[in-house]
This record gives structure tokens, C-alpha cells and sequence, in this order.
């Protein structure tokens, strides 16, 4: 097992594309560590830089005390899975494990037994004669893993391995890599567009965007303080809701939502009550809206008034969009039959769970607020 450390690394590739910016991070040893972000953010690109696949322009990358920016692939002691699987499709699944014991000249006993350990390891053992054509995507995914295992790698690096997969068979091979890697505690990074994955997979998460990384922590405290909105807006399904408009200071304070006013989040409000604020979108999570069915005795009701406008029950949990004023909002609640469209409705937000954010996109709540 080995760390691997980058250090202000950048990738020009000849067309000019500036696809890495001056990636500094860390993957400890034996962590699981998952790159996220949307698509042509460069994570890729980190994970192929570190296999050896692609040279950096500038920086240095080191696995366990080597800097291996020169060293060959096959030198640096690590495994990569990708995509695509890319078994041989003329081989056994036996034949495309040992393929690359048989390259390192390992002897034959030894080759059968880390082969028939790793088929244990993922349920491959009956499918060893197989080849890759007669196996479902699933089960190829399993044997890419396996060669990955084999090899007894330093690192692990997975690039969206389970995107050609459906969605039930991702959850289930998300649980397996999961597995794996509590019982092998390889250092593994990890690459994903997909959020899920990441909050699931990730001791830690690094948000990349436009070849630069925005934010690195632990998938909770990431979901809980984006430092911006781009991170807000990423992780997360549904997504964080965002509401333009401004804060309001005076006998009522509070941000502005249609003819209504949302509640400061608590960290903000000495922020707000010291400082002129350019808040000018406020974020909450729509497990953070409460609504409540707005019927007789109105007066006496609190919330904000609005419509539901479409309700997708997904069995445990219900979806809910409202409307207010011309602001579409979703609400994440129990599901209650009352939930119906055109449903009148009073709305409540958890202030303590609220976000502002700035004009540049930043967050002002809490521990992101510096003044510096
Ligand atoms: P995806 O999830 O779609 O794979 P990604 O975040 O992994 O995206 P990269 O594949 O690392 O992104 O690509 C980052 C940027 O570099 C993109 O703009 C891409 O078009 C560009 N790029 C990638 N490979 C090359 C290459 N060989 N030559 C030129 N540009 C490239």
C-alpha cells in the first residue's frame, strides 16, 4: 500500500486544452479517495496521469516515496479499471486474470492460486472457462476487477467503472467495491461523474470543475457546507434549490421570496446585522422544506402559501414541486395522500439549514464566511 501525492500538477494537452489546473491533493494510505464532477472536468485526466497513461506538463506525482512522473505504467504498481472493461474478448475469464501474472513470468501454481483466490473474492469461480461474451456486463466488470486484484497493486484506480452498467446492477457493484476494499484496504482513487457514488464510495471526496478542485472533505461535510453553489447544486438529488433575490434587514430580516421572507441562516445573522451583504441566492435542500395542507382555519396557520404542482411518490419518500409566487420550489417529505396537485399549502424552511450565497457564487453561511 502506498500514499499518492500530487503536487501542483497541470495538463496541457497539445490541441491546447488546459484540462488539469494545479491539482495539489492526496490520497492516503489505504484511503478511498473519489474524484466527482461533471463531465470534461479533467478527473480523468488526474486518474490517467497518475496510472502513467498521460504525462503531466508540470508537477510532480508520487506513489508511496517515489516521484514516478518518468516512470513506465507497468513500474508504478498500480492497477487500473476501467469503463469499458477492456478484457481480452479471445480469453478465458482464467486466461484474462492470469494475463498479467503471466507477463511479470510468475510461476504457474502461484499464477492458479491468486487467480482462484481473487474468482472467490468476487463470485467468478464458476465462470472461469467463460469467455467475456458470455458474460453479462456485470460479471465483466467483475473480472476487470478481478485482473485489477490479481496484481496485488500499491493503488487502485477506478475510472467510471460502473456506468455501463443499469442502475440495480450499480448499486450492487457499488456495495461489492465497497466490500473489496474494506477487506483488501488498498489506497483507491476513484473517478465519477455520478454523485451517488461518490457520497457512497468516498471516505473522502474531492468536487473538481473546469480542471480545478473546489472543495475536499468528507462526503457529509461536503453535503452539508459547499463552499460555493457549484458544489451546492452537484451533490445532492434532487438538487439543492436555489432562490435569487436579497436580503432584507429592518423589522422583519430575512431573504426575499416572492411577497414572503425566508429565514436567515442562524450563522449568517451576525454576519448580516455587521456587514452589508451581497447575498443574492439563498439555498435549502428540499429535505429542509415542510408543508403542511393549508385548509379552514388559514389564519391560523405560519408558512409561506403556495400550490403543489406535481407530486412523484417514490414509496418511502414523496417529491413534491410547489409553487410560490412565480418561484418553483421541491420539497422532499413523507408521503401522505393529502399530496395531491393543486393542493393549497404553507411551506416552512429550516433556517438552520439554509445557505447564501454571494454574486461571485460563494457561500456566506457558517464556517465559509472569511472576511480575509
Ligand atoms: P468524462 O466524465 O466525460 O470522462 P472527465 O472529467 O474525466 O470527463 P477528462 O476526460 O479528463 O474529463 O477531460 C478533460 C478535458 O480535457 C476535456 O475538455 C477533454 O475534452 C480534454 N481532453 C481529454 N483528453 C484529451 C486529449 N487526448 N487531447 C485533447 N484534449 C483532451
Amino acid at each position: 500500500m502506498a500514499r499518492v501525492f500530487l503536487d501542483k500538477v497541470n495538463k496541457i494537452f497539445a490541441n491546447g486544452v488546459h484540462a488539469v489546473k494545479d491539482v495539489t491533493l492526496e490520497a492516503k494510505d489505504g484511503e478511498f479517495l473519489v474524484l466527482v464532477g461533471p463531465s470534461g472536468c479533467g478527473k480523468s485526466t488526474v486518474l490517467r496521469m497518475v496510472a502513467g497513461l498521460e504525462k503531466v506538463t508540470s508537477g510532480k506525482i508520487a506513489i508511496g516515496d517515489r516521484v514516478v512522473n518518468n516512470l513506465e505504467p507497468k513500474h508504478r504498481d498500480v492497477a487500473m479499471v476501467f469503463q469499458d472493461y477492456a478484457l481480452y474478448p479471445h480469453m478465458s475469464v482464467r486466461e484474462n486474470l492470469e494475463f498479467g501474472l503471466i507477463m511479470r513470468k510468475m510461476k504457474k501454481s502461484e499464477r492458479a492460486e491468486k487467480v482462484e483466490s481473487a474468482a472467490k473474492i468476487l463470485g467468478l469461480t464458476d465462470l472461469l472457462d467463460r469467455r467475456p461474451a458470455q458474460l453479462s456486463g456485470g460479471q465483466k466488470q467483475r473480472v476487470a476487477v478481478g485482473r485489477a486484484i490479481v496484481r496485488e497493486p500499491k493503488v487502485f484506480l477506478f475510472d467510471e467503472p460502473l456506468s455501463n452498467l443499469d442502475a440495480k446492477l450499480r448499486a450492487e457493484m457499488r456495495t461489492e467495491i465497497a466490500r473489496l476494499h474494506q477487506r483488501l484496504g488498498v489506497t483507491t482513487i476513484y473517478v465519477t461523474h455520478d454523485q451517488v457514488e461518490a457520497m457512497t464510495l468516498g471516505e473522502r471526496i474531492i468536487m473538481m470543475e473546469s480542471g480545478t478542485i473546489q472543495q475536499v472533505g468528507s462526503p457529509l461535510s461536503v453535503y452539508e457546507k459547499p463552499v460555493n453553489r457549484f458544489v451546492a447544486g452537484f451533490l445532492g438529488t434532487p438538487p439543492m434549490n436555489f432562490i435569487e433575490g436579497e436580503v432584507v434587514v429592518g423589522e422583519k430580516t430575512g431573504f426575499t421570496l416572492a411577497d414572503y421572507l425566508l429565514p436567515i441562516p442562524d450563522s449568517c445573522k451576525a454576519l448580516i446585522l455587521g456587514l452589508p451583504v451581497n447575498a443574492s441566492t439563498y439555498g435549502i435542500r428540499p429535505e429542509h422544506i415542510k408543508i403542511v395542507p393549508a385548509k379552514g382555519g388559514d389564519a391560523f396557520a405560519s408558512g409561506i402559501p403556495g400550490e403543489i404542482v406535481v407530486v412523484e411518490p417514490l414509496g418511502s419518500r414523496s417529491i413534491v414541486i410547489l409553487k410560490i409566487g412565480k418561484q418553483e420550489l421541491t420539497a422532499e417529505v413523507e408521503p401522505d395522500d393529502w399530496l395531491q396537485p393543486k393542493s393549497h399549502v404553507f411551506m416552512t424552511v429550516d433556517g438552520s439549514h439554509g445557505h447564501l450565497f454571494n454574486r461571485e457564487g460563494w457561500n456566506l453561511t457558517g464556517s465559509q464566511v472569511s472576511f480575509s
